[in-house]
């Protein structure tokens, strides 16, 4: 309801329709009890059952009114739950877009994509049928109260048992706290169901390769185990109870073929055959009614638990928002006595750094693989706030800037350059999408794109991902590079990519990093030294830690772990050359 807004009120329409259809689809019923009536009282001159049509049509009116309103309460709700669902997800992107990036990256898009979009998906089925359903499941029972009171109570009491006994089981055995329970864990393993799914095609080259099978993507198998393991469990666990439930929701008329043993004795009147005759006829409501409510309870407790996940996302709280907003001065960056642990991590990722480096300065950040450098550039950028200590950018912290702001401040070239389905202008545009074609061509020009747009005869029109569409890694990473041209941000981050070493990409990259590097404060998380060794100063960061900073040959002299990292490098390149000589 609170995402419905006043759309709410065609939820209320809904159900005022669906009883008014519930009660409506009563009086067939009774006309059926007319016929049988009048069937009765003159025989064996069935020609005197003059009023037989007159009830049939009656029947065919009313059954078809159900209908209408039945139709008008679906029309309403379904009007509310389309509405509701896209409320759903229009606010629930909104919120995500103020998260911190790097919750956003941690997820995973696949994750996130599916809450919004699934989840929201489930409670349209709920809105749209299953609550009209359960106030159809509700009224029915009350009208068949009041005609109870009308015709045979003795009977009416006695279908109304198995009925009882249905619903008692599909409450205790089928819907209960256990269930809501079990029903979260299936969804859970379904979904990490998916998601190793997922890594297992993304795996499919490796096994291929090496010749495994699925029974190496042990994770995977396991996922499929757990999945099997649940979905038997709880078929079994429901076998009986269900047998049961539809057993007495549709054994209504065999209690009713006992009671009238039991009421009727030795004087069996007229009247007591015809009541016996409209119960039989109307448990047909009662069955479908008890079918419609069991249905509604597992569509309401799936939608429970879409709520819950939702709720996981809505409850993350977005970057806090500063009340003092300034401008940066320059682009320097200043991280300040900064320390870091990422949520669910036991040991702090950075720990107690600081760093100080000025407007135009070239720094690099080095050291072993999980030292923090993507970490501290993920910082500087505000994908995560700090813990402790400060990060300034122009000598203002960066949680004074505004979120813009910080964006035109800082350009941020990733390894893995995300290119969407779309023209490779109008993918380079994403990073300042007022900018004219003409500076998107020379953003490309000068990010040493040519041969890639001259590769395709669309030219810069070409769309990325369409058919025949091929750029390689060093490609689109220049493409990358191209954005950060045309953005023209102060501040550069740039995270080498080390995966696509090709000798003559990595000239280009190299001539566009440093075109763009001019004039402009740079933190590059390097990998090849060979490319740092002109930077003004360079870290070397070990478990959060920096060990060593200075130059090149500063660092070389001191002989620590820089040294010890270059002499490593160039053997490994040597050893490539040497390589490369004897073949
Ligand atoms: P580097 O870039 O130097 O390889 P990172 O900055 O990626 O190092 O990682 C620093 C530490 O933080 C590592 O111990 C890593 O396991 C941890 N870490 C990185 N990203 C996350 C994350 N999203 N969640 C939890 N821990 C993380």
């Amino acid at each position: 309801m609170h995402f419905a807004g006043n759309h709410k009120y065609y939820v209320y329409a809904s159900c005022i329709l669906a009883a008014i259809s519930a009660f409506i689809a009563l009086v067939p019923f009774y006309d059926m009890w007319r016929i049988i009536k009048e069937v009765l009282e003159v025989r064996p001159n069935f020609n005197e059952a003059i009023h037989i049509k007159s009830y049939g049509w009656h029947a065919v009116l009313f059954a078809l009114l159900a209908m209408v309103f039945y139709i008008a309460a679906l029309m309403c709700s379904h009007k509310a739950a389309f509405r509701v669902q896209a409320t759903m997800r229009t606010k629930m992107m909104e919120h995500i877009m103020k998260l911190p990036l790097g919750y956003v990256e941690s997820q995973g898009s696949g994750k996130i994509r599916k809450i919004v979009m699934e989840s929201s998906a489930t409670t349209e089925t709920f809105l749209a049928h299953n609550v009209p359903d359960k106030v159809v499941s509700k009224a029915t029972p009350i009208g068949l109260l009041i005609m109870m009171a009308i015709f045979d109570w003795r009977l009416g009491l006695m279908s109304l048992i198995p009925a009882i006994i249905a619903f008692v089981l599909m409450f205790t055995a089928m819907m209960g706290p256990k269930m809501a329970e079990d029903m979260k864990q299936y969804q859970n393993a379904l979904e990490t169901m998916s998601s190793e799914a997922v890594e297992y095609v993304r795996g499919v080259p490796v096994v291929k390769t090496f010749g495994q099978t699925i029974f190496s993507f042990k994770r995977f198998k396991e996922a499929i185990d757990e999945y099997e393991k649940w979905t038997l469990d709880y078929t079994k666990s429901m076998m009986k109870p269900m047998v049961c439930f539809t057993t007495f929701a549709n054994g209504i008329f065999a209690a009713l073929i006992i009671a009238a043993y039991l009421f009727a004795g030795n004087t069996i009147t007229d009247q007591f055959i015809l009541n016996l005759f409209f119960y039989i006829l109307i448990t047909s409501i009662l069955t479908t009614t008890l079918m419609k409510v069991a249905y509604a309870g597992e569509s309401q407790m799936l939608v429970e638990d879409a709520l819950n996940r939702m709720n996981s996302i809505m409850n993350v709280q977005p970057l806090p928002e500063s009340k003092q907003i300034q401008v940066p001065s320059d682009a320097s960056i200043d991280l300040e006595n900064v320390s870091f642990t990422y949520q669910d991590a036991s040991t702090k990722a950075i720990d107690n750094l600081s760093m100080h480096i000025k407007a135009g300065e070239h720094i690099a950040l080095v050291g072993p693989s999980g030292g923090g450098k993507t970490t501290v550039a993920s910082l500087i950028s505000r994908f995560w706030d700090v813990n402790e200590g400060s990060i300034k950018i122009g000598h203002v912290d960066v949680k004074d800037i505004e979120q813009k702001e910080l964006m035109n401040q800082v350009s941020y070239v990733f390894q893995d350059s995300r290119l969407l389905k779309m023209s490779i202008l109008e993918n380079i545009r994403m990073s300042r999408p007022e900018a004219s074609d003409e500076e998107v061509i020379q953003a490309l020009k000068d990010a040493q794109c040519q041969d890639i747009i001259d590769k395709f005869p669309d030219g810069v029109h070409t769309v990325i991902g369409s058919k025949g569409v091929y750029v390689s890694g060093g490609e689109s990473q220049r493409l990358s590079i191209a954005r950060a041209f045309l953005k023209n941000a102060p501040i550069l981050i740039l995270d080498e990519a080390t995966a696509f070493a090709d000798p003559d990409n990595e000239v280009l990259v190299q001539k566009a990093f440093e075109k763009l590097a001019k004039d402009k404060t740079v933190v590059m998380i390097a990998h090849r030294l060979s490319a740092i060794t002109n930077a003004d100063c360079i870290y070397v960061l070990e478990n959060g830690h920096i060990v060593e900073s200075g130059k090149h040959e500063e660092l070389l002299e001191t002989k620590g772990v820089y040294e010890h990292m270059w002499h490593q490098y160039n053997q490994s390149v040597k050893w490539k050359v040497q390589k490369g000589d004897e073949e």
